[in-house]
């Protein structure tokens, strides 16, 4: 299983980074985790043919990982894309969809396309197999009291695991989400500043020692953190960053 960091930024363009979205490849297929606004762009930029996306998995619905939807769907409509997409993600996500359809693109979001669309809105723990893939949704803390909307993705191919937490505060959950993974992707937004909502390293180091991945990666660094990356002794993401796992 192979993993590329197609855009490991924030939602303010910080280092010039793309928004967040992840291609993950398995032997025979590929999926995306989240698809921020500008994803088609970066997937283009790193010759990833989208048409080769099998399933998109969603984190929340922040434009910075949900809002190149509607331009991948486009491109996938011009480009006479003819094999089957699944979105997942959680609750919400049908109409999320076409909410962010029409916003883009009035009109679009019932155009019949020639491929069949499947979008799957999940529940949270519940086990799921998709494709190639085994997935676990689990509810953080990102903005809603409930967590309703907001998830990390545990998820198993190929005898290995990869866990991202997309964007969230710390919460128990995590541990669980993260437990023993080959890789676990953490957003560290700060370096020990604690805001509602996002994850800082401190915080994270301090809770590692619970999840024990076998490999760590930071993404969704915002100013504070990039500006510490040449002393920084964990590993971050960057754009078009391939990680074999
Ligand atoms: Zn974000
Ligand atoms: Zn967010």
């Amino acid at each position: 299983m192979k993993l590329q960091f197609v855009g490991s930024g924030d939602a303010f363009g910080h280092g010039n980074r793309f928004n967040t979205c992840f291609y993950l490849s398995t032997s025979g297929g590929g999926s995306l985790i989240d698809c921020g606004a500008t994803s088609l762009i970066a997937l283009k930029k790193q010759e990833i043919d989208p048409r080769s996306i099998e399933t998109i998995l969603i984190t929340h619905f922040h434009a910075d990982h949900f809002g190149g939807i509607p331009f991948l769907m486009l491109d996938a409509q011009f480009s006479k894309r003819e094999a089957p997409l699944t979105i997942v993600g959680p609750p919400g996500l049908k109409d999320a969809f076409i909410a962010v359809m029409e916003t883009a693109f009035p009109g679009s979001s019932s155009v019949r396309q020639k491929f069949s669309l499947n979008i799957l809105e999940l529940a949270p723990r519940e086990l799921l197999a998709i494709g190639r893939l085994q997935l676990i949704p689990y509810p953080v803390n990102h903005g809603s009291p409930d967590g309703l909307n907001f998830y990390a993705y545990r998820i198993s191919a190929e005898n290995r695991v990869v866990t991202y937490t997309g964007d969230t505060e710390w919460t128990d959950e995590l541990i669980e989400a993260g437990r023993d993974a080959d890789l676990l992707i953490a957003e560290a937004y700060f370096f020990e500043k604690k805001i509602r909502g996002h994850l800082d390293l401190a915080t994270l180091i301090e809770h590692l020692g619970l999840i024990q991945p076998k490999r760590l990666i930071l993404t969704h660094m915002g100013r504070d953190m990039l500006e510490r990356l040449p002393n920084l002794s964990f590993e971050t993401a960057y754009d078009g960053k391939v990680v074999e796992i």
